[in-house]
């Protein structure tokens, strides 16, 4: 033990589980704590007034921790490198802090070793933000590089088993008491900062209000950290059943659903390892030792994905790039809209005045501190340049990201959630993702790299790994996890009961009702003048609320378009195939599941006898744009792993045509849905066993006779060996079956029972043609019967004729869904009794 320490705390801002400072207090008898408020903490282009109060609170809450204990964190604003070296330099001391993944403190750290070696000086790196020493385990790795999925790398931690326990608190017993001619020399330093707070570092005044705002939630400190964690772990049914996938964005109090540890995490006031032990120890208790300790929705299974993230941090530098190439974890080319970098936007953050700042490192920014002064409804800025000139940047280009970053879109879920994160500095996870894709991918396709450098200017927890991984995995460019869906902004608030949380964030729409809260444009005037909102487009005004400010479906259109073109462009390139492959079957379920939804709603619409045309037509545009979107040029070129999804999208779609008096088979150009291939895709369906289960969950006869014709055909065979011929002639009678009955079917005062005749008439002409088996026969009358069920007037007479039958019991069971196949053996009945 001897000489002189500086503990840099920075983002391990804690006296427990904190290694550096622990390292620091045994090798050295004097050890001066040290934070160095640098740029990346508080500069106004690098942390919103909510983040920065929530650091600068921490920082406070040490230093009374630190007083408490007789010592003190002293405060330095400045270039950490320039400061810490020469203070090393001069005090002839060490510098303890701790290991980050972000390049530019690895940077730093690098300079700073290189500043302080040739005095004999040393940078002591210790673990603190992760669970393991992430370095050393990717040097035992042959590749030198991070495993690119998280099961992989689960299955490399499962070898080092659990975590280190954390190390000791800190106390005043092994605390030497700071030197305090050290400490006044300090204090006499231009940078030295008497106080943490937004004045005493000049900041602008909503930094200061943001400062003196009461945050509920959202208090900084290790104090706080802890009695949240405790009051978490604390809840140990809670905990036992945590389920982040479960959890919902829009709570009553405003309290996250979730731990809401993050921000602690993320700044140090929270060690990981601790959380690990406490939640380890309680499940332990409660569930035993093996309580699924890695994966998954559970709190453990989140902080081992933090790890992981962190682990891709620790291995790829080019974690916040969006372009493909070496050492780059993106494997699709994707040509966003507009720059791809921040540095080349016009300005990188806009306050809510209306003040648009640049970063420092922005060329043509003469100092730090220039700003703009925007006007977002004109979409120009003006600032000021040398000579007392000022300069106008058309921001036109911008300013959708702009709109977006204040909450101004005029989608009100997005709004909400990009005004909670603005006032709050944080904001559930699902919401985060919804924004995200809407900026990213489904909705103004700008690139991803903008909207992570937008968050992490406003996300209290922010951490460079983990939020650069989590934008990498909404852009679906990478595969580190599998791609996500895109959602419909409006769609997604009216189906997860968003209204109050909208309330709550948007006060402009509070007395807007659920019909109008989650789609306002639509509002008529005079609901407009009852709930005190004007609608309109967005500008000065600021007690307007704006209309959409974009068309939605035509930008998903869109980056659905542009997606494919990168997904042809990644089949190119052999390993993005799988990437490309599983995006776009996101992207085509999201489609369907859309158009699903229309037709549910044209459905609710047709029983209150009102007009389902339009939305009928959208819907179908939607099967289509599925159905295009899977690549598939017709129903016989389906391949295997799409076969679910294509029935699906064939189904909905044959469906919501019939209902508008429409066929598949007789819809131009694409696709080019023929019998033929309906009939082969039925085979397939069968073949995958996916038409054995569809059948029973669908209608589906009744919208896809032609499929479930070669599915029957199939499965009559299914012991057999495929007699190809066969199945073909099948579905030739069958073809020509079905046109009969539905020739019959048009002809006038065609009744149900005329109409069964025929069915069982040309069945039987069918049968004594081609003697085949009785599985046919029962399949074509399932499907006969099918047919005759799509008129209505004949609905209600066969349900009546089969109520006269012995068997009718069975047939009035399944009153409410019609499903053919069930009646089979009736049917068989008939034959017979015929
Ligand atoms: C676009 C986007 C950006 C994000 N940026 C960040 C970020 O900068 N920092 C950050 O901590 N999280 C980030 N997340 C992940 C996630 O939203 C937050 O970690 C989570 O909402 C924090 O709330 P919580 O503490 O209540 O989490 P809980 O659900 O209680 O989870 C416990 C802890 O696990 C970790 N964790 C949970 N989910 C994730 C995840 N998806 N990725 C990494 N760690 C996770 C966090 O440390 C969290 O505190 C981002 C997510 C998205 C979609």
């Amino acid at each position: 033990m001897g000489g002189t320490g500086i503990v840099w705390l920075r983002k391990n801002l804690r006296l427990h589980d904190n290694p550096s400072f622990k390292l620091a207090c045994e090798k050295c008898d004097v050890v001066i704590p040290l934070c160095v408020l640098d740029d990346l903490l508080v500069h106004p282009s690098f942390s919103s007034p909510v983040k920065t109060a929530f650091y600068l609170e921490s920082v406070v809450c040490l230093q009374e921790e630190l007083r408490a204990i007789h010592s003190d964190l002293l405060l330095l604003r400045g270039s950490p490198v320039d400061l810490l070296a020469s203070l090393s330099k001069q005090l002839q001391a060490s510098v303890y802090t701790e290991f980050d993944a972000e390049p530019e403190l690895r940077r730093w750290h690098k300079l700073l070793a290189r500043a302080i070696q040739p005095s004999g000086e040393q940078l002591h790196l210790c673990i603190g933000n992760s669970m393991y020493d992430l370095e050393r385990l990717l040097s035992r790795l042959p590749s030198g590089r991070a495993p690119a999925r998280q099961s992989e790398f689960m299955k490399l931690v499962s070898t080092l088993g659990l975590p280190e326990k954390p190390v000791d608190t800190l106390t005043s017993k092994d605390l030497p008491s700071l030197d305090k001619d050290i400490a006044k020399d300090i204090m006499q330093m231009r940078e030295f900062v008497p106080e943490a707070c937004p004045a005493a570092l000049d900041l602008p005044d909503e930094y200061t209000e943001a400062w003196e705002m009461p945050r509920r939630h959202w208090q900084g400190g290790e104090v706080v950290g802890l009695a949240k964690l405790a009051s978490f772990v604390g809840d140990t049914d809670a905990l036992a059943r945590f389920n982040k996938a479960a959890s919902s964005p829009a709570t009553d109090d405003g309290r996250p659903s979730t731990s809401g540890l993050s921000p602690y995490l993320a700044i140090g006031c929270l060690s990981v390892r601790t959380i690990v032990a406490e939640v380890t120890g309680i499940l332990s208790s409660l569930v035993g030792p093996h309580h699924g300790l890695h994966c998954g929705n559970s709190v453990l299974g989140q902080l081992f994905l933090r790890e992981f993230f962190l682990c891709l941090g620790a291995s790829e530098r080019k974690l916040d790039t969006c372009v493909k190439g070496t050492n780059s974890l993106i494997e699709l080319d994707v040509t966003w809209d507009g720059p791809a970098d921040p540095k080349d936007l016009t300005y990188t953050w806009v306050s809510q005045r209306g003040c648009a700042y640049k970063c420092p490192e922005q060329s043509n920014v003469r100092e730090e501190g220039d700003s703009l002064e925007a006007s977002p409804a004109s979409g120009t800025a003006i600032m000021d340049v040398e000579g007392g000139k000022q300069e106008q940047y058309d921001m036109s280009e911008d300013q959708l990201v702009m709109r977006w970053m204040e909450g101004k879109t005029g989608f009100p879920l997005i709004d909400a959630a990009m005004r909670q994160l603005n006032k709050e500095g944080w904001v559930h996870h699902s919401l985060r993702f919804l924004c995200a894709a809407f900026l990213n991918r489904g909705g103004l396709f700008k690139s991803w790299v903008i909207g992570a450098r937008a968050f992490a200017r406003m996300l209290t927890d922010c951490d460079w790994a983990l939020n650069n991984s989590n934008w990498m995995c909404v852009s679906g460019t990478s595969s580190i996890v599998g791609a996500v869906p895109t959602r419909d902004p409006t769609e997604f608030a009216r189906s997860g009961g968003y209204a109050a949380y909208i309330r709550k964030h948007v006060p402009e729409l509070r007395n807007l009702d659920e019909a109008y809260i989650y789609s306002p444009w639509l509002a008529p005037d005079h609901v407009q003048e009852a709930a005190a909102v004007r609608i309109g487009e967005y500008g000065h005004d600021q007690t307007v609320y704006p209309t959409p400010m974009v068309d939605i479906n035509e930008r998903a259109a869109n980056a659905l378009k542009q997606f494919q073109n990168a997904s042809r462009f990644g089949e190119l390139h052999g390993r993005s195939k799988r990437k490309a492959e599983s995006l776009v079957e996101t992207e085509w379920q999201e489609w369907v599941s859309h158009a699903q939804r229309l037709c549910e709603k044209a459905q609710l619409l047709k029983k209150r006898k009102e007009s389902t045309g339009r939305i009928l037509g959208e819907a179908c545009t939607c099967f289509e744009r599925a159905w295009m979107t899977m690549g598939v040029s017709s129903p016989e070129t389906v391949p295997s792993s799409l076969t679910g999804g294509a029935f699906d999208v064939l189904q909905g779609w044959a469906c919501a045509l019939r209902e508008r008096g429409q066929s598949l088979l007789n819809e131009s150009p694409p696709p080019q849905v023929s019998r033929r291939g309906l009939c082969q895709f039925g085979r397939l369906c069968l073949a995958k066993d996916y038409f054995k289960k569809a059948r029973d969950k669908f209608d589906a006869v009744s919208c896809l006779p032609e499929v479930c014709a070669g599915g029957q055909c199939q499965l009559n065979r299914n012991r057999c060996l495929i007699d190809e011929a066969k199945v073909l002639r099948c579905m030739k009678r069958f073809s020509l079956f079905t046109e009969r009955v539905s020739r019959s079917m048009c002809e006038e005062g065609a009744t149900a029972a005329t109409l069964l005749e025929h069915a069982v008439a040309s069945l039987r002409d069918i049968m004594s043609r081609s003697g085949d088996k009785k599985g046919d026969a029962q399949f074509l009358l399932a499907s006969a019967l099918a047919l005759l069920m799509r008129s209505d007037e004949c609905r209600e007479e066969l349900t009546e004729l089969v109520e006269r039958h012995p068997h009718q019991r069975k047939v009035v069971a399944a009153e409410d869904s019609f499903q053919p196949f069930r009646h089979l053996d009736w049917f068989q009945d008939v034959v017979q009794d015929e």
